[in-house]
């Protein structure tokens, strides 16, 4: 299955999810967040392709890392590509984070050829932020999220109990204002 990314792939990450991670740059947004640190992600025919196969091997290959983050660019607008990434990552031990601009409710919503990837891909994830870049809600206090209105939810315990539960150890109750 072929991923298009926006760049190779970051090893030893610290900055998207605790730990060392390495980081999967997904190409292609629709979101168009004024201010986005990404734009060069946007253009759906942009970046280039690899198969979801040979970012597995270097997954398995690449020791110390904490875990996976997909992001991008839009990572749910390739979750078929991005199913078997991240089973391959949790079943070495790894935990996902991704980041969306989609919040968890358009997810949910969401009516489109990927849909059935969409949500088979939350099973496979640990933590997920959510919702578009807002410029004026961004803060440099911030940890793991670039504006105040996105969240850090616990996937499986939101998928659980049906309703978005956030993460205890990354939400700052001040922090969080939609
Ligand atoms: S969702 Fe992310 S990549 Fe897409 S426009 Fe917004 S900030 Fe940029």
């Amino acid at each position: 299955m072929k991923l298009r990314v926006a760049a190779p792939l970051t090893i030893d990450s610290i900055v998207d999810g605790p730990g060392l991670r390495m980081v999967i740059w997904a190409q292609g947004c629709k979101h168009y967040c004024r201010g986005c640190h990404n734009p060069q992600t946007h253009d759906e025919r942009g970046g280039y392709e690899i198969d979801s196969d040979c970012i597995i091997e270097q997954i398995q290959s690449t020791k110390l890392q904490s875990g996976i983050t997909l992001s991008g660019g839009e990572p749910f607008l390739q979750a078929e590509a991005l199913v078997p990434i991240a089973q391959a990552a949790k079943q070495l031990g790894q935990d996902v984070w991704a980041y969306t601009g989609f919040t968890w409710g358009q997810l949910h919503a969401l009516s489109n050829p990927q849909r059935q990837y969409q949500l088979e891909l939350l099973n496979w994830i640990d933590i997920l932020v959510d919702g578009r870049f807002i410029e004026h809600k961004k803060s440099a206090i911030l940890r793991y999220k670039g504006s105040s209105n996105q969240r850090i939810i616990d996937v499986q315990a939101s998928l659980e109990l049906g309703y978005v539960v956030l993460h205890e150890n990354y939400n700052r109750h001040d922090d969080h204002t939609s």
